[in-house]
C-alpha cells in the first residue's frame, strides 16, 4: 500500500475504527488505482477519456461498495467510497469525478428516492458496473442558479415530454441512465427529477467538451432533449420536488469531490517529497533548501486540514442517512459538506501548485506526475457548487435562520 495512503488510514482510526469492510475497500482501491495508473497517465497525455474506468471499478468491486447488499452491493458504507476517491485522487480527479457522479450522486439518489422498479432497473446494474449514471442539472444559462433552468416538461395524457439542453454533464456521453431535471411548462416553476435511459428517443449528445483545461480523462458532454417521452414511473422522488433530489444528491457529491481532493494533496506531497530528495541544485538536495522545506511543510499541513472536515462530514452523513428527513440535521449536513468541499478543494489546488513549484520547469508539464494534479484540481473549486456558493452556505449555516443565501 502507498505509504501516505496507509498513513491516512491510521489517521482516520484516531476518530473512527475502520470496519473490516472499510479496510477491504481501502485495499481494493489501492490495488485498483495501482493498476489504473499507467493507462491514466497515457490517456491524460493524449487528452482522451479513459475507457478503463468501468473495467477497473467493476473488476475490483468498487461500484458496489456503498450500495446495500439488497441491491447487489457489499454494504460497505459511505466511508468506503470516500477512501476510493481519496486513493484515486492521487492520480488526478478523472476517476474520482466519474465515481462521484455514479456513486456519491447516482447511487445515493436512487437509494433515497428510487422506487423498487427504478432500483431494479438502475441501482442493481450499477452495483456491478452494468449501468453508468449521469446527473443533468446544469444548463448554459443555469449553473449556480439551477432553478433558472429552461428545460421543460409538458404533460401529454399519461406521458411527460421533455425539451431542453443540459451542459457540462459528467459521464454524459457514456451513461446508460441519467437523472434529468426539468421545469413544468404549465406553471413555469415546479421542477421534477426524471430517471431516463440515455438510449431513449429524443436524447442525444450534442457535443463532447474536449477543450477543458484539465480533467481530460473524464467524460464531459452537452446533451439535447428533443421531445423525450417519459412516464410517471420515470419520476424520481415526487413530481414538483426535483430540487429536493438535486440538493440531497449534492450533499453526497460534495463529499466525493472533497475525498478526491485529499488524494490530490497526497499525490502532490508524495511527488514533491521524492523530487526534493533527489534533485540537486547549488550543491545540495533541493529538499535541504529551507524554502523548499516550507512547500513540503505547507502541503503536509494542507493534508491535515483537508482530512478532518471531510472524514467527520462523511461519518456524520452516514448517521444522517438513517434519518434524512430531520430538518436540523439537513442544515448541519449542508454546512459540513460545504466546509469539507470548500476547504479540501482550495487546499488541493494550492498543494498541486506548490508541487509544480518544487518540480521547477519539469513540473510545468503533463509528463511530470504533478501536471495532472495541478490541471485537474482547479475544477474542484467550481463543479458541484463553486467556492462562492460554498461560502454562502457556510455563512448561512453559521448565521442561521433569516440569513439564507437564496429564497
Ligand atoms: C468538468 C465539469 C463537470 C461538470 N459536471 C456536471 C454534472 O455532471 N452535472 C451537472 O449538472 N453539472 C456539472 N457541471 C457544472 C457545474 O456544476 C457548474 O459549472 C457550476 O455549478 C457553476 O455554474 P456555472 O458554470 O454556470 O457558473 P455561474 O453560476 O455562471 O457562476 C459564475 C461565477 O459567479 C459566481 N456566482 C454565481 N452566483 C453567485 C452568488 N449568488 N453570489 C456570489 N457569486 C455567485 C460563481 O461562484 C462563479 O464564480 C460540471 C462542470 C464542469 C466544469
Amino acid at each position: 500500500m502507498e505509504e501516505n495512503f496507509s498513513a491516512a488510514l491510521k489517521d482516520i482510526e484516531r476518530i473512527h475504527k475502520l470496519s473490516e469492510k472499510e479496510m477491504r475497500a481501502a485495499e481494493l482501491a489501492d490495488q485498483a488505482a495501482e493498476e489504473l495508473a499507467g493507462s491514466e497517465f497515457q490517456h491524460y497525455l493524449n487528452h482522451e477519456v479513459n475507457p478503463d474506468y468501468i473495467r477497473i471499478a467493476e473488476k475490483y468491486g468498487l461500484f458496489g461498495l456503498p450500495i446495500s447488499e439488497e441491491y447487489g452491493g457489499s454494504g460497505s458504507g459511505l466511508l468506503s467510497a470516500v477512501l476510493v476517491n481519496q486513493r484515486f485522487g492521487q492520480l488526478g480527479l478523472g476517476f474520482p469525478t466519474f465515481y462521484d457522479v455514479n456513486i456519491f450522486i447516482g447511487a445515493s439518489s436512487l437509494a433515497r428516492w428510487g422506487t423498487e422498479e427504478q432500483k431494479s432497473a438502475c441501482l442493481k446494474p450499477l452495483a456491478h458496473g452494468k449501468s453508468i449514471i449521469a446527473f443533468g442539472l446544469t444548463e448554459p444559462e443555469a449553473g449556480s442558479e439551477p432553478t433558472a433552468m429552461k428545460t421543460t416538461y409538458t404533460k401529454e395524457g399519461s406521458e411527460y415530454v421533455l425539451n431542453g439542453t443540459k451542459y457540462l454533464i459528467t459521464n454524459g456521453s457514456i451513461a446508460d441512465h441519467i437523472i434529468i431535471f426539468a421545469k413544468s411548462e404549465e406553471d413555469g416553476k415546479s421542477i421534477t427529477a426524471f430517471l431516463v435511459k440515455t438510449k431513449e428517443n429524443g436524447f442525444s449528445v450534442e457535443m463532447n467538451l474536449h477543450e477543458k483545461i484539465g480533467l481530460f480523462t473524464s467524460d464531459t458532454a452537452m446533451l439535447r432533449l428533443e421531445n423525450l417521452h417519459a412516464e410517471k414511473e420515470n419520476i424520481l422522488g415526487e413530481e414538483g420536488k426535483g430540487m429536493h433530489v438535486a440538493y440531497s444528491a449534492l450533499l453526497n457529491g460534495r463529499l466525493g469531490i472533497a475525498s478526491g481532493c485529499i488524494g490530490v494533496i497526497e499525490g502532490s506531497l508524495k511527488a514533491a517529497v521524492s523530487r526534493a530528495q533527489e534533485r540537486v541544485q547549488h550543491g545540495k538536495l533541493i529538499g535541504k533548501h529551507q524554502l523548499i522545506q516550507r512547500h513540503i511543510a505547507e502541503m503536509r499541513e494542507n493534508l491535515e486540514m483537508a482530512r478532518w472536515p471531510t472524514y467527520s462530514a462523511a461519518l456524520r452523513k452516514s448517521e444522517y442517512d438513517k434519518n434524512p428527513s430531520d430538518r436540523t440535521f439537513t442544515e448541519e449536513m449542508d454546512l459540513r459538506t460545504a466546509l469539507a468541499k470548500k476547504i479540501a478543494s482550495r487546499l488541493a489546488f494550492e498543494s498541486a501548485d506548490r508541487a509544480v513549484q518544487v518540480y521547477g520547469g519539469f513540473g510545468y508539464s503533463l509528463l511530470a506526475p504533478v501536471g495532472a494534479l495541478f490541471c485537474d484540481s482547479r475544477v474542484s473549486r467550481i463543479y458541484e457548487g463553486t467556492d462562492e456558493i460554498m461560502e454562502l452556505k457556510i455563512a448561512e449555516g453559521v448565521l442561521g435562520k433569516g440569513f439564507e443565501a437564496f429564497e
